[in-house]
């Protein structure tokens, strides 16, 4: 019997020694699959946070870039179709004596980052090339009373400018038209209507717009006048209108913004002393294309253009055309 009971006390220290063991590797086995799971887990974290920090900073740019853009240039322009639209920007300006205005400042910043790198590298009108290179663009025109006199001023520097015409306003001055183009002045695209709301509610709308004021532009300037050079209404800024950009692009045309500008989109008669201000404050870089506009209302424009003329000469500027 004690023989047995030994026996039996082997068998069973034996027994519950190999369910330890058994229990304990389990316990191995499961501890080894935690922290390799643990790992993943850290690694898809980390993954996880690096995308979604640089999908943040995506969007936080985007959030910074577009709407606000859009709504400030949308503010901000330029419509020279009516006084209606004038009166209003009238109404939602603070007078900003220009160089305080944050518009032109974001407008400037973006189109640093933005003017650029859409185009094809044939046309880069900021590209560096040791010269001191103003090119004057004057939007929204024809203006029965003020591109004649724009024009004379032009003539008396002996300088040329581009201008980007809202093929409406076109139709119904031809021959200021004609008169831009064969004073040596480049004549670009604005859209036919410049009905912001319109052309940018879809890509498609807006080369419907874009075919349209060009087609308006041939008839005037003859089958010859070819030239696919075009100025978003309100700038091209923001990531809205990126598919309108590529849209442009994918059709053989090309933009451009600008890194300077006077002002004169803030309201009408925006004061001669601040839009010569405004001009030079922005006039930082070695290749500046200018915003300026000739519609009816922007009659201080053109009184501040001499000086505008005077200020770039005196800086060793040479005045070209956009191509
Ligand atoms: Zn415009």
């Amino acid at each position: 019997m004690k023989i047995n009971g030994n026996n039996k006390r082997r068998k069973n220290t034996i027994i519950i020694s190999i369910l330890v063991l058994f229990l304990f590797s389990i316990g191995l086995i499961s501890c080894t699959t935690i922290n390799t799971k643990g790992k993943k887990s850290m690694y898809n974290a980390e993954n996880g946070t690096t995308s979604n920090n640089s999908q943040k900073s995506m969007n936080n740019t985007k959030g910074a870039k577009d709407p606000n853009n859009l709504e400030k240039s949308t503010n901000n322009t330029e419509d020279t179709k009516a006084l209606n639209n004038s009166e209003k920007s009238m109404d939602k300006a603070e007078d900003t004596k220009g160089p305080n205005n944050s518009a032109n400042e974001d407008a400037l910043n973006k189109t640093e980052d933005t003017a650029v790198p859409n185009n094809s590298d044939d046309f880069n009108p900021y590209k560096k090339d040791g010269r001191k290179v103003v090119y004057l663009t004057f939007d929204d025109g024809p203006s029965a009373n003020n591109t004649p006199k724009i024009l004379d001023i032009l003539d008396q520097y002996n300088i040329k400018a581009t201008f980007f015409l809202i093929g409406e306003n076109a139709e119904q001055n031809e021959e200021l038209v004609k008169e831009e183009a064969a004073q040596g002045n480049v004549v670009g695209n604005h859209t036919y209507s410049h009905d912001m709301n319109y052309i940018y509610s879809d890509p498609k709308v807006f080369m419907e717009d874009i075919y349209k004021c060009q087609s308006v532009l041939s008839s005037i300037l003859g089958k010859n006048y070819n030239l696919k050079l075009v100025r978003f209404p309100g700038g091209s800024f923001g990531d809205r209108l990126k598919p309108f950009r590529e849209e442009l692009i994918e059709n053989g045309y090309h933009y451009v913004d600008w890194n300077d500008l006077n002002g004169d989109a803030e309201h009408n008669n925006v004061s001669v002393e601040n839009l010569i201000y405004t001009t030079k404050k922005y006039a930082i870089y070695d290749h500046l294309v200018v915003l300026m506009h000739d519609a009816p209302a922007k009659t201080t424009t053109v009184q501040a253009l001499p000086a505008i003329i005077e200020y770039f000469k005196s800086q060793g500027y040479s005045f070209e055309t956009l191509k």
